[in-house]
């Protein structure tokens, strides 16, 4: 089993709290490690060293910065079984899944190291005379990240790699049930020369560390990966000191089919949109609305390909296509959901129960529902599962209106061959992102960013940099 500390001012030390987190593996439920609980000595302890080194960091030219970043990207290919391992031990993703996001965290490092020469300031026109006004952009100073269980070594990349790059400091916290891969990485970190402070990671639960290095005055600003839930609550906290947030919220993604779509294709990519990481993915297709004419045939392919969905082991070689959810709390939340979808009308094509033959872990079987409408619980909230609801719609405008009356505005995606649908969709669809003919998964040259109770900000490419920059404005006379 592991002991992890916490990570300040570039050393490993002790938990104020003394107290601490057990990690388990989802599958064989061993408890596999124990990270510190932190609290709110931790997280004042944390900034205040992020807040002494952030001065003479952002003093060093860009390209040095990134230089470490390279070096970081460097030191994730060099160990990248054993941070693939760890992912799959704490969390139950399937190995080559976890293989694949430590190898996209190498990249997402190099990548942003590729932004240093790159991104710029301005000069505006004056109107008096003899006048320039000089547009800079400015480091935020200490920024927080708070990272959630699903993707935990990548989404701290998403994080780490452009407060690093624009001269602020951070203190991250992983989630408290998949700190693992974070310590892993602080490790790493500690053998690449990083001057002490600039970059820390601390554990603890969300409602006492994570609350207190929100609530701080040295905080610049927030960056959340998580639940709309801890979203709100990060906004409230972060309100006394009008603290920046930057929240990458849930999702409730849906997906069209349209009676001109090429069905298998649309078949193949939303069921590898839902059962990817055992449906546990924010961009993952949550609804389906079908139009009436191909319903039929739609429901009877998509029956075939979920029931053909294999789970099990996550380290087993050829990898099942998925494995078990990251917690008992998530188990029961799907079983709930599914239960209350019956009551409220919908039928169970494929699975909808926990398969009996695994001995172990937290499986819950891939699972179809039909007969499902607007007004179900199953179709407004988010599952997070491995549970694909369809409804049935008479036309594409109907298909429309439906996906855009949604508390969630991350994803959608539409299946046609008609280019008209194709625009009509890209230009209503009220979410920030939309694909055409594909499965759901985004590019860290793109923006992933939240319409409505999906976020504020967003992250990746030039914009997600842009957000890690505060401008100062200088008018000048001569
Ligand atoms: P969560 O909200 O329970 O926890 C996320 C993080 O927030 C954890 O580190 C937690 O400790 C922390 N936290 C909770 N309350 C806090 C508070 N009051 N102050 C400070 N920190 C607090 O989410 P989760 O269960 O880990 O992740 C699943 C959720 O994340 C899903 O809703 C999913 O859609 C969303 N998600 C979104 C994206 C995206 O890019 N939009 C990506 C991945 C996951």
């Amino acid at each position: 089993m592991k002991t992890y500390q916490q990570y300040i001012d570039g050393k490993f030390c002790e938990s104020h709290s003394k107290d601490i987190i057990e990690v388990e593996n989802p599958y064989t439920g061993e408890i596999i490690a124990h990270a510190p609980n932190g609290d709110v000595e931790d997280a004042e302890k944390a900034l205040e060293a992020a807040e002494k080194a952030q001065p003479s960091w952002a003093a060093l030219p860009v390209a040095e910065r990134a230089g470490y970043l390279k070096k970081m990207a460097q030191a994730i290919r060099d160990n990248r079984k054993m941070l693939a391992d760890t992912l799959t031990e704490e969390q139950a993703k399937v190995s080559g899944l976890a293989q694949v996001e430590i190898d996209v965290t190498a990249e997402y490092f190099d990548y942003y190291a590729g932004w240093a020469r790159k991104y710029e300031g301005e000069v505006i026109q004056s109107d008096r005379p003899k006048e320039n006004i000089l547009l800079y952009r400015q480091p935020i100073g200490v920024i927080v990240g708070i990272c959630p269980w699903n993707f935990p070594f990548f989404v701290m990349a998403r994080k780490v790699a452009p407060s690093l790059l624009t001269g602020s400091s951070i203190v991250l916290k992983p989630s408290s049930d998949t700190p693992n891969t974070t310590f892993e990485f602080a490790k790493l970190v500690d053998q690449l020369g990083l001057p002490g402070g600039v970059a820390n990671f601390v554990s603890g639960r969300g409602s006492t560390l994570g609350s207190a290095l929100v609530k701080s005055p040295k905080t610049g600003m927030v960056t959340l990966t998580g639940s709309v839930e801890a979203g709100q609550r990060i906004i409230a906290d972060s309100a006394p000191n009008i603290t920046k947030t930057s929240l990458e919220l849930g999702g409730k993604a849906p997906c069209i089919v349209c009676k001109d779509a090429d069905l298998d294709l649309a078949v193949k990519a939303i069921v590898a949109s839902r059962v990817i990481f055992s449906g546990q993915v924010c961009n993952c297709a949550e609804r389906v609305y079908v139009e009436s004419a191909v319903a039929d045939e739609f429901m009877a392919k998509l029956t075939k390909a979920m029931s053909e969905v294999t789970y099990g082991d996550p380290f087993k070689d050829p990898n099942p296509d998925m494995s078990t959810q990251v917690n008992k709390g998530q188990l029961e939340k799907i079983e709930a959901m599914v239960a209350k979808a019956k009551t409220e009308g919908a039928e169970v094509l494929v699975g909808g129960e926990r398969p009996a033959e695994m001995k172990t872990g937290y499986f819950y079987k891939p699972t179809l529902l039909g007969n499902c409408s607007q007004d179900m619980e199953i179709i407004r909230k988010e599952i997070f599962g491995p549970v694909l609801p369809v409804v049935t719609v008479s036309d594409f405008d109907e298909a429309l209106a439906l996906s855009n009356d949604c508390e969630y505005g991350l994803t959608s995606s539409v299946f046609t061959t008609s280019i008209e649908k194709m625009m009509r969709a890209i230009n209503e669809l009220k979410f920030g992102e939309t694909y055409v003919n594909r499965e759901h998964f985004e590019a860290m040259q793109g923006f992933h960013a939240g319409w409505r109770k999906s976020g504020i900000g967003g992250a990746d490419g030039k914009h997600g940099l842009y957000e890690y920059l505060q401008t100062h404005v200088a008018y000048i006379q001569y």
